[in-house]
């Protein structure tokens, strides 16, 4: 048996040890497997483009485990009632190749991408950090406050996005948080005075949410929003500006901010901070930018934390994903079988009638 966490349980989960503490054990996760990089298969995702948003597959192993993640991007998908971004995943044993997980990870995505956000500032935002500005209010908005909130102490927030309504699910979602939200009415004037910037919107183009005279020195700019080929969010002169880090440059180079550099252009790989091979921010004047398109490893970690997780507080199911008949050779008996129990419950009406 299989243990089958959704989107409910996966919620509860979160919900028994408390949103911050969660995000908090991630951060954890997500440093101890980014600081074992090297003991990881590493290798760009498989994406399948099509007009209107991308699928992709997104693996990786250890010499123990092995996960792989199904996630899409359709920025349009909003207009239709669903959502940009859902994902699922699985966790396997390397040893046997038994699946040992099966879990929602629409919610895992949100809440992975903020922390791996929030372990790259730790690094590479000035230490004194106050304010955030906060581009694009949609599904991922609220982890990455929280993230920043329980990481980096962030307590004021300056927040634009081009639909009112999602700044007033914002603010309605973020009330209680102990976060101070001041809404604006452009990217410029969210950004005006921030010490870090997190840009987080969707549209399946070459945008320009930050252009470079809107950004002065000494801030962190944290790019999640530009993800995938032709899809970016910043200004080519501002990255020339910036001292950048991304989370593994082979697939950074197609997807990310920097698809707009040249293939050589010098970056820094996060998991060489954490590992203490590179340095982060050099003076409070630099520019510091985490280039953020999403990496196996990320997923690798919250399931990981998940089901470790699942395990301590008792929650999850247990499915029949895959066929275990008793002989492991003799596969075909479960078809016998099945035909026994589908001739017992055709039979019960009959003998109830009587
Ligand atoms: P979403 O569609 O729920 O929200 C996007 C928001 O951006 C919307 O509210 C929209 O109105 C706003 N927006 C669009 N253009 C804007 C502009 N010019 N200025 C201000 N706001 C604007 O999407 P989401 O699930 O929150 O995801 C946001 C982005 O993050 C997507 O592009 C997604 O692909 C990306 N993403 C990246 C990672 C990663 O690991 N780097 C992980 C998850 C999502």
């Amino acid at each position: 048996m299989v243990m089958f966490l959704g989107a409910r349980n996966v919620a509860r989960i979160i919900q028994s040890i408390g949103l911050r503490s969660f995000t908090l054990q991630l951060i954890e996760y997500l440093r101890q497997d980014f600081g074992r990089w090297e003991t990881f298969e590493r290798g760009p995702r498989y994406a399948s483009h099509s007009p209107n948003g991308v699928i992709e597959l997104m693996p990786t192993a250890n010499s123990g485990t092995f996960s792989f993640k199904f996630v899409n991007g359709h920025p349009a998908n909003t207009l239709r009632g669903l959502q940009t971004v859902v994902a699922f995943g699985v966790l396997a044993d390397v040893e046997t190749g038994y699946p040992r997980l099966l879990a929602d990870m629409t919610l895992a995505t949100a809440f992975r991408t903020a922390a791996t956000s929030a372990l790259a500032a730790r690094h590479l935002a000035r230490s004194n950090c106050e304010t955030m500005a906060l581009i694009g209010l949609g599904a991922q908005a609220e982890f990455q406050a929280h993230a920043f909130e329980a990481a980096l102490g962030i307590k004021r927030l300056r927040v634009f996005d081009i639909d009112p309504r999602a700044g007033e699910k914002f603010a309605r979602n973020m009330s209680g948080a102990g976060v101070s939200i001041m809404r604006c009415d452009s990217a410029r004037e969210a950004v005006a005075s921030a010490d870090i910037i997190t840009t987080i919107t969707a549209d399946k183009k070459m945008s320009t949410i930050l252009s470079n005279d809107m950004v002065g020195s000494g801030v962190h700019i944290n790019a999640i929003g530009g993800d995938c080929p032709g899809k970016v969010e910043l200004a080519r002169d501002l990255l020339l500006r910036a001292n950048i880090f991304v989370e593994y440059a082979p697939q950074t180079r197609l997807e990310g901010e920097i698809q707009q550099l040249d293939a050589e252009h010098p970056v820094t790989e996060l998991w060489e901070l954490i590992a203490g091979h590179k340095s982060g921010r050099m003076s409070d004047w630099e520019i510091t930018l985490f280039d953020s398109v999403g990496f196996a490893i990320e997923d690798f970690s919250v399931l990981r934390l998940l089901h470790d997780l699942a395990t301590q507080v008792g929650i999850g199911e247990e499915i029949d994903l895959i066929a275990s008949p008793e002989d492991p050779k003799d596969l075909f008996a479960l078809l016998q079988q099945s035909e026994v129990e589908e001739t017992a419950r055709n039979c019960r009406p009959a003998q109830n009638a009587m």
